[in-house]
């Protein structure tokens, strides 16, 4: 198999599942209780607090603990608005775990350009003293283009002073430096699982002063901003993962961009008619997106998921289903076009063998479905 869906999920570290099987065993303890097994669980999420702080660039008691990316958008975006009202924004290109929630408080959309990066002047035209919120991503989960964040908080301290800004860095944790490229964000989310540390779990980091309606109330974990018991070998899994992802993520960005180059450009001269999506130089080391004209990509999926090769379209709902992609569409992409999208995400477990298969498998693929189509 040429696990080739990182971007979906990424394989566990092994150091982070053996930091991890005490806690599932004999260390069972609530950490919020004061007896000597609660003291020991509750030793092991400080620790793994601290480490989190370090690497998101954040104080221990900034890091709040959550059960995923999709919580922690959530409890963003719901947070302020229920806290401070006011009108929300997000690029047009969030993951759906930002997009809904901003929906569904009537917030507004801001454009992107061709590569998917934000329109600033479409910000800037989206903002007025009335927006309490403005959430733009990292790095986007489909084609994996990074925005600048400094630049995006320039324009929020400029045409909508008081704003808080929220990122989702959860594609972006592996391949950016998040403790600096965030700087700029009030709020910032990541996922354990995206990094090789296991699902269910993740961060929001809410800066000092920065106050939220929380989403869960009950115990009053998390300092009054989470309540439930913390999620304790899975946030010590998460804590491992991510300081070892942090140690080796240079020599990763540069081995898997190599990767990743040789397959876009193998793919790209393989295959009549291939698009690459959004220029390679805006974007993330491990995301390879393109269009094919011509073809479906549920039957190219199949074709794939038979010959061994793991990859996805856009992103793929909860049923398992391609969705019309939100993000091609905002690039600019027609529907046509869209029909034959792939997005191949490349990690730290890839190898040249992965993409040897891959450049052997797909053109032949796409070649027999125009044929047959
Ligand atoms: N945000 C982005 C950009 C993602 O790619 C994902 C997962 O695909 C999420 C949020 C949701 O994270 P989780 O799976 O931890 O709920």
């Amino acid at each position: 198999m040429a696990y080739l869906d990182h971007a979906a999920t990424s394989p566990l570290w092994a150091e982070a599942r053996d930091a991890m099987l005490p806690f599932l065993g004999d260390s069972y303890g609530n950490p919020s209780g004061a007896h000597a097994p609660a003291r020991v669980a509750r030793k092991a999420i400080d620790e793994a607090r601290d480490i989190m702080a370090e690497v998101l660039g954040c104080d221990p008691g900034e890091v709040v603990f959550t059960s995923g990316g999709t919580e922690a958008d959530n409890a963003a975006v719901f947070g302020v608005q229920r806290r401070h009202g006011g009108v929300v924004v997000c690029s047009a290109v969030e993951h759906h775990a930002v997009l809904d929630p901003v929906l569904a408080v009537d917030g507004r959309l801001v454009a992107v350009d061709a590569d998917g990066v934000l329109d600033l002047d479409a910000l800037a035209a989206a903002l007025d003293p009335s927006v309490s919120l403005v959430s733009v991503m990292l790095a986007n989960n489909e084609v994996g283009s990074i925005q600048s964040l400094g630049a995006v908080r320039e324009v929020v301290d400029d045409r909508a002073p008081g704003a808080l800004l929220h990122t989702d860095a959860v594609q972006g944790y592996c391949w950016l430096d998040v403790a600096d490229a965030a700087t700029p964000a009030d709020l910032v989310s990541v996922s354990a699982h995206k990094f090789g540390g296991p699902k269910g779990v993740g961060v929001l980091v809410v800066r000092r002063g920065v106050t939220l309606a929380p989403l869960l109330l009950g115990g009053g974990q998390e300092q009054e901003r989470r309540s439930g018991t913390q999620n304790v070998a899975g946030i010590v899994g998460m804590a491992t993962a991510a300081r070892l992802t942090a140690e080796d993520r240079k020599t990763t960005i540069d081995r898997v961009a190599a990767l990743r180059d040789r397959l876009v450009d193998g793919l790209v001269s393989a295959v009549e008619g291939a698009l690459e999506s959004g220029d390679r130089s805006r974007k993330i080391a491990s995301t390879a997106h393109l269009c094919f004209e011509g073809i479906d990509s549920e039957s190219l999926l199949f074709l794939l998921d038979r010959a061994g090769i793991a990859a996805t379209a856009a992103s793929s709902c909860a049923s398992g289903a391609q969705a019309p992609s939100h993000v091609l569409e905002a690039m600019g992409i027609s529907r046509d076009l869209a029909r034959g999208s792939l997005r191949l995400s490349l990690g730290r477990t890839t190898t040249d063998a992965d993409v040897d298969a891959a450049l052997a498998t797909i053109p032949p693929a796409v070649e027999r479905l125009r044929e047959f189509g």
